[in-house]
């Protein structure tokens, strides 16, 4: 059986009013959002469905991320908590900033953030926390919200894999914090290529992204540059296309709960298994923990029969990555001299021995669904 992939047509929601949308661009011989409409319009258009007041649309989710690890204005040297398993994107602002990642231990049933294990880790040098909604299930936000509030740190929401995932509170995924990072490259539940937004709702914050995004040039002023910034504006060939994506995505969600629930009820009471838990899940991958550690057994049982599924999602939780030994600032490591990342235990064991994930998609239909049942049932009844 063919499973539909983000790589390929059948797995992507592009379609005429895509196309539609790159031609009016190239016929309008406007391609860059300086001076042209459409970034600014899907940068509306997400602050609508976010409820937030403001929306930065730039070049990637790392972009996007970027801006937010700019927002929170790290000294060099300055700590931000991160979690291991999750995307390089979220790391790589933060040695980009000249700040340290701090890595915290994640909860094993879903593999979040723990917030106490946060909590243990903030110190006089913490600037920022940047949690991960990873898979798309909700981390747990309003915790790390109350305690960034209490000493003083931004709160920054890595949404690349949770475009409208729920919290338990009823708002999504990405306002809890003071800045949410969405990314639009090609393997998300929407997608331009690449692409990224950064959305908050504090003026301030706002400036500092959009002057960072565009080299630090406030276009109102004159050709004069204002503060330290990259180019990382988004074009109006990836807004146009992003903005028809923008209005597919609450089908793309809601068939990709559809169908994950549908896997979640035909696979409740199966032993060796921790079922992902279905509230506010935006299913960009379907997680499963295998308690008993034998997550690439599984892996490689679904994999051989057709089916995509992998084991780890990493190869390593980036507190193990090899980065930490290499060269990052040319002969010079500061301010990482001496780094050594945390270890994080319960990460490094989900990524060895039980994490697995399940590709999915919104055109996956119930036979999808039947057969990776029926796989996983067939491997746990082996003798
Ligand atoms: C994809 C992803 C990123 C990076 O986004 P890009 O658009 O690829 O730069 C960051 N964090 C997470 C969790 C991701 O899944």
């Amino acid at each position: 059986m063919k499973f539909p992939s983000m790589a390929e047509a059948d797995g992507r929601t592009l379609g005429d009013e895509e196309v539609a949308a790159a031609e009016r661009v190239i016929r309008s011989g406007m391609l860059n959002s300086v001076w042209g409409t459409e970034a600014r319009a899907l940068e509306r258009e997400i602050a609508r469905v976010y409820g937030t007041r403001h929306a930065v649309a730039c070049s990637s989710g790392t972009a996007a991320l970027h801006l937010s690890v700019v927002a929170a204005a790290p000294d060099p040297g300055d700590e931000i908590i991160t979690t291991p398993i999750t995307d390089f994107g979220t790391v790589a602002p933060i040695l980009a900033q000249n700040a340290v990642p701090v890595f915290a231990d994640v909860d094993p049933s879903d593999g979040n953030l723990d917030p106490d294990s946060v909590a243990g880790l903030i110190g006089p040098r913490t600037k920022a926390i940047m949690a991960v909604h990873l898979f798309g299930a909700p981390a747990r936000v309003a915790e790390l919200r109350a305690l960034a509030d209490e000493h003083g740190l931004t709160l920054i929401e890595d949404c690349a894999q949770a475009w409208l995932t729920g919290l338990p509170d009823g708002r999504l995924a990405g306002t809890a914090g003071q800045v949410g990072c969405l990314s639009l490259q090609q393997w998300k539940h929407i997608t331009c290529g690449d692409g990224g937004v950064a959305i908050t709702g504090d003026d301030e914050l706002a400036r500092r992204m959009r002057l960072f995004s565009d080299k630090g040039w406030d276009r109102a002023a004159g050709r004069s540059h204002a503060a330290f910034g990259l180019n990382y504006r988004m074009t109006e060939l990836q807004a146009a296309v992003a903005r028809a994506q923008l209005a597919k995505l609450p089908g793309v969600v809601a068939a990709r709960r559809r169908t994950a629930v549908q896997l979640l009820d035909a696979l409740k009471g199966l032993p060796g298994v921790r079922l992902p838990r279905p509230e506010g899940h935006a299913w960009w991958l379907f997680p499963v923990v295998c308690p008993d550690g034998d997550a690439p057994e599984l892996a490689a049982h679904l994999a051989a029969a057709g089916i995509p599924a992998r084991a780890g999602y990493l190869a390593e939780p980036l507190n193990r990555a090899p980065v930490w030994g290499a060269a990052i600032y040319g002969a010079s490591r500061y301010p990482l001299d001496g780094y050594r990342p945390n270890p994080c235990p319960r990460a490094e064991r989900m990524v060895d021995r039980t994490l697995l994930v399940i590709d999915w998609n919104e055109n996956y239909t119930s036979e999808h669904v039947e057969l990776i049942a029926a796989e996983m049932t067939k491997f746990r009844a082996r003798p």
